[in-house]
């Protein structure tokens, strides 16, 4: 068959797509189970194996690379389940980027959409000053009464359902983050095992910044002293995830600048999205002939908060005696698949949680499926992500447990969405690993921040 590339979005797609990596797929089919997509699909444009097909021939030039196969790859959580089912080791998750990173360069968005991306992914992800504004900005609405007010108004109806929804399970936001709360260094406590840095995330820092806080503490604890640079950026992940490689790569040269001048030997994430991005920045910048060396030195000192302790800390004794529980209390555990799939790392939290005295952990039927949250999928594609989370709180359920943990902002949220659709029926708790450790370290008046 002819080779077309009349279509400059194929032209694109050829020039930006791993070619090997499309070969590479022996379409054996392997992934298909993993892939939350296809299992509630049924359909093969909706598999790994088959949107890679997809991509190979746009890429080939034998399909146009019309608006069905653009919402074909959108489609994709990119949760990146596919790839430790796959024997033949395609980087799917590189793949669906370098496909978004091209669709994107063609895209033909509306003036809102376009302004929205533009506000959300240059306007405010990059800059610190900003979204601590943000931070501050939702505090108020939040606290004096604002929310309520908009809540009566009936304004929120204006929005679509998720979003409504979505709106009710925000956490407390703050403009004072990690730093402003605990300066730039943080000792350990006793002998020092290792200084290490502290990736303390956008989004994280406004909406879950006491998970920062505990995370430092938690460390200091076990033996690490923390430098938490404060001239770091957003990790890039979400720019990357939409199409917007260019910026993600601009935020990349800018942390490995940053953390080379900390003097450190790890670089902590307690976010799994984040760290899966951060630890993929020799990838990202491999082209790159002036910081591709110094990706590799930043990539290969990455590591989640769960295994650093695990691997290289002194383990905290972990009790349950702030939660003054008589009875042991249940806990079950949901993966964040960039954790599990692009950090590698799942037995280190389930270690930790089972260290907890008068705790008793109950595995999650498909803990390690994705919950639909998946950067900004439960926005951009609702209906899906909505059908995933049922499933996922039917497994929640099941365990009867009153805690529900996870490693990851966006998990975290999805989790509690679920929870509150359930209502008054539920009692389960959703909460980070770091804060249910960190609340049962012995000495409760740690928790104090
Ligand atoms: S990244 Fe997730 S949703 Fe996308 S193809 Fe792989 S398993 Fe399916
Ligand atoms: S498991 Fe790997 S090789 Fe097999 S179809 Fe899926 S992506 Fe292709």
């Amino acid at each position: 068959m002819a080779i077309d590339h009349s279509n400059p979005l194929s032209t694109t797609l050829l020039g930006k797509l791993d070619y090997d990596q499309l070969t590479n797929c022996m379409r054996c089919g392997f992934c298909l189970p993993a892939c939350p997509t296809f299992r509630e699909t049924g359909l093969e444009p909706e598999s790994p194996r088959g949107r890679i097909a997809l991509m190979k021939a746009v890429a080939d030039g034998i399909m146009d690379p019309d608006q069905a196969f653009q919402d074909q790859m959108n489609h994709c959580l990119g949760c990146r389940a596919c790839e430790p089912a796959c024997p033949a080791d395609v980087k799917y998750g590189q793949l669906i980027e370098q496909a978004r990173d091209a669709i994107e360069d063609h895209a033909d968005h509306s003036v809102p959409m376009t302004g929205i991306r533009k506000l959300f992914f240059k306007g405010i992800l990059p800059h610190r000053r900003r979204l601590k504004w943000l931070g501050r900005s939702l505090a108020a609405y939040q606290k004096f009464g604002l929310r309520h007010m908009v809540r009566g108004s009936g304004m929120m109806r204006l929005f679509p359902k998720h979003l409504r929804e979505m709106e009710k399970i925000i956490p407390d936001a703050t403009g004072r983050g990690v730093v402003e709360r605990l300066g730039a260094v943080y000792p350990a406590k006793g002998e020092m095992i290792a200084r290490v840095a502290l990736f303390r995330g956008c989004i994280m820092d406004v909406l879950f910044a006491e998970t920062n806080v505990n995370t430092v503490k938690l460390l200091a604890e076990a033996g690490f002293e923390l430098v938490i640079p404060k001239e770091q950026v957003c990790c890039g992940a979400l720019h990357a995830h939409s199409g917007e490689m260019e910026l993600a790569r601009a935020l990349a040269r800018t942390n490995l600048a940053v953390f080379r001048e900390a003097g450190i030997e790890y670089i902590v994430s307690n976010a799994g999205g984040c760290g899966a991005q951060l630890v993929d920045y020799d990838h990202l910048l491999h082209d790159d002939p002036k910081y591709s060396e110094l990706a590799g030195w930043f990539a290969s000192r990455v590591i989640d908060v769960s295994q650093l302790l695990v691997d290289h800390g002194r383990m905290p004794s972990f009790a349950d005696s702030c939660a003054n529980a008589s009875e042991p209390v249940t806990i079950t555990y949901q993966d964040s698949c960039h954790l599990r799939n692009g950090m590698k790392s799942s037995n280190a939290p389930r270690q930790l949680m089972k260290q907890v005295a008068n705790v008793s952990f109950i595995e999650m039927k498909e803990a390690d499926r994705c919950c639909g949250s998946a950067g900004i999928y439960n926005v951009t594609e609702p209906e899906m992500a909505g059908r995933i989370l049922d499933h996922k709180m039917e497994h929640a359920n099941s365990t009867k447990a009153r805690y529900l943990l996870t490693s990851n902002p966006g998990c975290l949220l999805q989790m509690k969405l679920g929870v509150r659709k359930q209502g008054a029926n539920s009692h389960m708790e959703v909460k980070h690993v770091v804060d249910f450790l960190f609340e049962r370290i012995g000495d409760c008046s740690k928790t104090k921040a």
